[in-house]
């Protein structure tokens, strides 16, 4: 059985130990991969570490030379990893394809490097002293990726932290771990020294070196809330500077006066697709009124019944597998959980069966109705096919509601009314807001992030955030005295005014 090695130096490097990947729509291992302990880490620390002194050297142009060229790679190669993505992760080949062109324009971003790197400069700030300040790369940067988006995430942050003149060094999810792998090789095979970029596969031991060591100046973390909150601890009191993105519950308000059609349409995709496992999924529609809730379920409730779910390597389907048999029982012990504490479940997808794939992860669409902020279906993230509806009375309400979760990364209205819209959109307690666009995920060139418990850190992921946070400023005063010019001792503090 083929096994996925880790990137070390430019080289494939072998593991003691391996973990099994498997296929969801089937059930079956199809590979295996390296499973790193600390001394694979800290290989790739010394790798990383020896590389930085050139890469920092070499001029912000010649970097941004291999991003053209990584760019043009992956879009050459976009369908094998489409179906790395899909064969490993269960989404759709149309959905993987989506996340991969999403990932693409953080490439292209980082193509602009030499522009965004450009400092700041005043002439003469005292007699004869001129001053600037520009950004420099920080060193060894890691970056710890989720299962959910194994071509994207990565290209949220190395793209731009090795632009800046960092070296990295990435820990993608070791459930689908092969994307991730072969998008950071052709950045390699862009022409990248070797060292700069290192890919290490496995687990919390893996983390968790990379935690500790000195050498790793910042950590990027995307993944679940429990795991960033310890990440972001960990970390910053090994005084790195941490960013860790985590878990997500995202509320779309349905107004009275909204088309309901566009809005029954566009939350099949935001709750549905990639089978409820985007950090960005609407997982709860808020309806102002009975009326609204009630025309929202009988809208959807027929769309819900024609959802195509099958293998994740097959075109023209909705839905795919969840992505490990544990998630899958995670999720029925949600729904489960909805039923017993007296939401009502209109749609019921537990029963959903793929002639062919009966060992995958499968589980249908799946519709909660009343459902109330006490119950455990409501707080949590389910992470699956499994949209509620809470019934509120009014848009004040359904703010408060939403303002009093515990999450803040997404959230959308739907609405004719641009009071409304405006109200919404300036007093939520959210990241990312989507006004009758319910996946309002910024496009590259603005940054990324949630409020509250789904961001831990300062700032967002990539556009110009990630310029600042894989570069430090650096103030500089400079004065060339003429040889003729006397100078006195001065004690006082310097200042302008006299
Ligand atoms: P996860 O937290 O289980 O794993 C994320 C990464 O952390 C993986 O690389 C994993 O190997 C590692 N990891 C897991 N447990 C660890 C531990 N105890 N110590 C150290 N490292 C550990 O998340 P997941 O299941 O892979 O991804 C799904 C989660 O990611 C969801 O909660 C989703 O909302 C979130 N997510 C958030 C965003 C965002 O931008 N906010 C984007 C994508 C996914």
């Amino acid at each position: 059985m083929s096994v996925v090695s880790h990137l070390i130096n430019g080289e494939l490097v072998e593991s003691k130990r391996t973990l099994d990947v498997t296929n969801p729509s089937t059930g079956k291992v199809i590979r295996q991969v390296a499973d790193a302990d600390t001394a694979d880490v800290e290989l790739a620390i010394s790798a990383a570490q020896a590389a930085f002194p050139a890469w920092r050297d070499t001029p912000p142009a010649k970097r941004a030379q291999v991003m053209y060229r990584f760019k043009q790679l992956l879009e050459e190669h976009a369908d094998r990893l489409v179906q790395l993505v899909s064969e490993e992760h269960g989404k759709t080949p149309e959905d993987a394809m989506g996340e991969l062109k999403r990932g693409i324009e953080n490439v292209e971003y980082a193509c602009g490097v030499p522009e965004l790197l450009k400092g700041e400069y005043s002439h003469n700030v005292g007699p004869g002293i001129d001053a600037w300040s520009n950004f420099q790369p920080l060193g060894v940067v890691a970056g710890i990726t989720p299962f959910n988006f194994p071509a994207m995430v990565p290209l949220w942050m190395y793209p731009m932290a090795i632009a800046c003149g960092n070296t990295f060094i990435l820990k993608p999810s070791e459930k689908d771990p092969s994307a991730s792998m072969a998008v950071a090789e052709l950045l390699q095979e862009a022409g990248l020294p070797k060292g700069v970029m290192n890919v290490i596969h496995g687990g919390r031991e893996a983390v968790e070196t990379l935690l500790d060591a000195k050498a790793v100046k910042a950590i990027s973390f995307v993944g679940s809330t429990p795991v960033a909150e310890a990440i972001y601890s960990r970390g910053s009191a090994a005084g790195k500077r941490v960013q860790a993105l985590g878990g997500a519950k995202n509320h779309a308000v349905v107004l009275p006066d909204a088309d309901l059609e566009n809005a029954a349409n566009t939350l099949m995709g935001a709750a549905y697709g990639s089978c409820g496992e985007r950090c960005m999924a609407i997982s709860v529609a808020v309806c102002v009124g009975d009326e609204t809730a009630n025309r929202l379920v009988e809208t959807m409730l027929p769309k819900i019944a024609q959802l195509k779910v099958g293998p994740g390597t097959d075109k023209g389907l909705d839905m795919g597998p969840l992505v490990t048999a544990e998630h899958r029982n995670k999720v029925l012990g949600f729904i489960e959980e909805g039923v017993n504490a007296g939401a009502t479940l209109v749609a019921d997808g537990r029963s959903l069966k793929v002639a062919g794939h009966e060992e995958g992860y499968f589980v249908g669409g799946c519709l909660f109705d009343n459902v109330t902020a006490e119950m455990r279906i409501y707080q949590e993230e389910i992470f699956g096919p499994v949209l509620c509806i809470v019934r509120v009375g009014s848009l004040d309400d359904a703010m408060q509601l939403i303002n009093d979760h515990e999450y803040g990364n997404g959230t959308c209205l739907f609405t004719r009314d641009g009071e409304a819209a405006r109200r919404f959109t300036d007093a939520i307690e959210v990241g990312m807001v989507g006004v009758n666009v319910p996946l309002p995920v910024p496009v590259a060139y603005h940054s990324f992030g949630g409020w509250k418990r789904s961001l831990f850190g300062d700032l967002h992921a990539y556009g110009p955030d990630s310029v600042r946070f894989y570069t430090r400023r650096k103030a500089v005063s400079q004065r060339w005295p003429s040889v003729s010019e006397a100078t006195t001792a001065e004690f006082s503090f310097p200042a302008n005014q006299s």
